[in-house]
């Protein structure tokens, strides 16, 4: 089969074709950037098949996923200095993040166009100003990443997403779980350099913990400080958590028409 060059979704360097894989029973050409390390699909023209369900049937990790990044978020907000900033999850999915947030007392609120909020409905993102958005395993379903990180900071000034940073040597198609191709949802993989390309074009700074998580942001943070938070997460929760005031029974009150009376 002849390969077609493909242009870098990142960056727009001509990118390197490494091979070809299977997704949902299509040929799908891989490509590589030379000059930022972004490796893509060729143009998905098979998301319509791949998005029949938001949530993909192999995602066995949502809950303990949402468990441990409610624990970062906490840790995102204790870097950047202050719990009480107020958090968008954008693509939020079923609101299991958003609604573990407000337990533990932070701001949270949701916003996803594509999939139906099932346990924080009345916490939609109304607009309002934010300190922080987050996009959980989200980038590696963008077609234009840079474009869709445009959309993130209009929201807030620091991003703070999680994308499993694809290996080097790169793996072939096929050959990492991360492809997905058995659901087709993922698109795109990053390396450290490409979302630090990404944030500096934009002035902003990154820090990563080398492996899922980063932050793009308009503070000078420190990437050591970024990892050894993320490595005392459970801990910096727990601490966080005597500052903070739990929301769930004041969100109950609020939902169920009865804070007015109980005030
Ligand atoms: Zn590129």
């Amino acid at each position: 089969m002849s390969y077609s060059p493909q242009m870098c979704r990142v960056c727009g360097a001509v990118a390197n074709g490494i091979g070809s894989g299977e997704v949902l029973g299509l040929v799908v050409q891989y490509a590589e950037c030379p000059a930022c390390g972004y490796v893509q699909t060729e143009q998905p023209h098979w998301l319509e098949q791949a998005y029949a369900e938001a949530i993909n049937v192999s995602d066995t990790g949502i809950l303990a996923r949402n468990q441990v990044n409610a624990d970062i978020v906490v840790s995102a907000l204790s870097l950047l200095g202050g719990l009480g900033l107020r958090v968008v999850d954008a693509a939020g999915g079923y609101g299991i993040l958003v609604r573990l947030l407000r337990d533990l007392g932070v701001d949270a609120y949701w916003s996803d166009q594509y999939c139906a909020n099932l346990v924080a409905r009345g916490f939609e993102y109304d607009g309002a100003g934010a300190g922080l958005v987050t996009a959980f395993e989200a980038f590696e379903h963008f077609v234009e990443p840079g474009e869709e990180l445009d959309r993130l900071l209009a929201i807030a000034p620091n991003v703070l997403l999680s994308t499993v940073l694809i290996p080097d040597p790169t793996p072939q198609p096929g050959d990492w779980w991360y492809y997905g191709s058995e659901h087709g949802q993922h698109i795109g993989f990053f390396r450290a350099r490409t979302l630090q390309k990404l944030a500096e074009a934009r002035g902003k700074c990154f820090v990563t913990d080398g492996r899922a998580y980063h932050l793009i942001t308009d503070r000078a943070v420190s990437g050591l400080a970024w990892k050894v938070l993320l490595r005392l997460r459970k801990v910096v929760s727990l601490v966080a958590g005597w500052q903070l005031e739990s929301k769930t029974w004041e969100d109950h009150l609020t939902l169920s028409g009865f804070k007015d009376k109980a005030e």
